[in-house]
């Protein structure tokens, strides 16, 4: 038989290791709790510790809030009707950090589907909504895009894998900038920012495909419309800051003929700039 203690004894000794350890925590922490109690308070404070030390689950974060889309989608009705979300894009919602876009302070909201503050009094649209504009643009692989707002960068994100190219301006500055920074480190490389007033559009990147704006207007801006190639389609909350604004679909068929429709109430920051009112 090899040497050592007899289990009794060890089991003796380990008791004797832990009565010791037990008065020497209890003495460090200045607490008068039995060796039972100690143990529960212990394990709640490693608890708590863990959960601020745990990296959040985003992925799983992102794909609840990708189901929670498609659940709306299809109990929202549109004038038109109940819109289904295409599966490329719910594809490209999965994949899109939403939380590296977002301020430090909200990343935990990131996937809750709401608006969040992003600074300058601006803010990151709804998923489903986000999820509604891009189906309503009907993006296609060769497809250039323009996008007027481009506030976190996030819905030039979503549109990044679905097309050929976005273009994308924002009237504040530090937006722009901030912006077009994230979403060119994390690998949006068809996304072009610029700080500038999208009323006016960016004819030297025109007609586009599609034109998706992100602001609440007055009205449909002119300069937008010119921008649509035949066959195109601008998404739009029309209504002011003010009114009621509606997501307004406007189409320009191939013969340049312009039909408008609106499709949902909708609540957007408002389109600023020289050109509204
Ligand atoms: N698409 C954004 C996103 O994914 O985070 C949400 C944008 S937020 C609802 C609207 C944005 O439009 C704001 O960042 C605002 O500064 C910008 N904006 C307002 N008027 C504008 C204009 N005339 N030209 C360009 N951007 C404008």
């Amino acid at each position: 038989m090899s040497g050592g203690p007899s289990p009794h004894e060890a089991s003796d000794s380990r008791k004797a290791r832990a009565r010791c350890l037990h008065r020497r925590v209890v003495r460090y922490l200045g607490l008068d709790v039995s060796g039972g109690r100690l143990t529960l308070l212990l394990a709640a404070l490693f608890a708590s510790q863990a959960a601020v030390a745990a990296p959040r689950d985003f992925e799983g974060a992102r794909h609840r809030m990708v189901q929670t889309i498609e659940t709306l989608a299809k109990g929202v009705p549109l004038s038109s009707g109940r819109q289904e979300i295409d599966a490329s894009i719910l594809a490209a919602m999965r994949q899109v950090p939403r939380h590296e876009l977002v301020p430090e302070g909200v990343r935990n909201e990131a996937y809750e589907d709401r608006p969040l503050p992003i600074g300058h009094g601006q803010t990151i649209s709804q998923p489903y909504i986000v999820a509604l504009m891009t189906q309503l643009a009907r993006p296609a692989k060769h497809h250039v895009v323009l996008e007027v707002g481009t506030g976190s960068g996030y819905q030039a994100a979503v549109l990044s894998p679905l097309v050929a190219k976005v273009f994308s301006i924002e009237i504040v500055e530090p937006l722009a900038r901030q912006a077009g920074d994230r979403l060119r480190a994390l690998g949006f490389e068809n996304v072009s920012v610029r700080h500038g007033d999208g009323y006016k559009g960016w004819p030297e990147h025109g007609p586009f495909d599609s034109i998706v704006v992100t602001a609440g207007a007055s009205h449909v801006p002119e300069p937008l419309v010119e921008q649509l190639k035949p066959g195109g389609r601008m998404v739009i909350p029309v209504g002011g800051a003010a009114a009621v604004q509606h997501l307004t679909l406007v189409e320009k068929d191939e013969a340049g003929r312009v039909h408008t429709r609106s499709l949902l109430p909708v609540r957007f920051v408002p389109l600023t700039g020289e050109n509204t009112r």
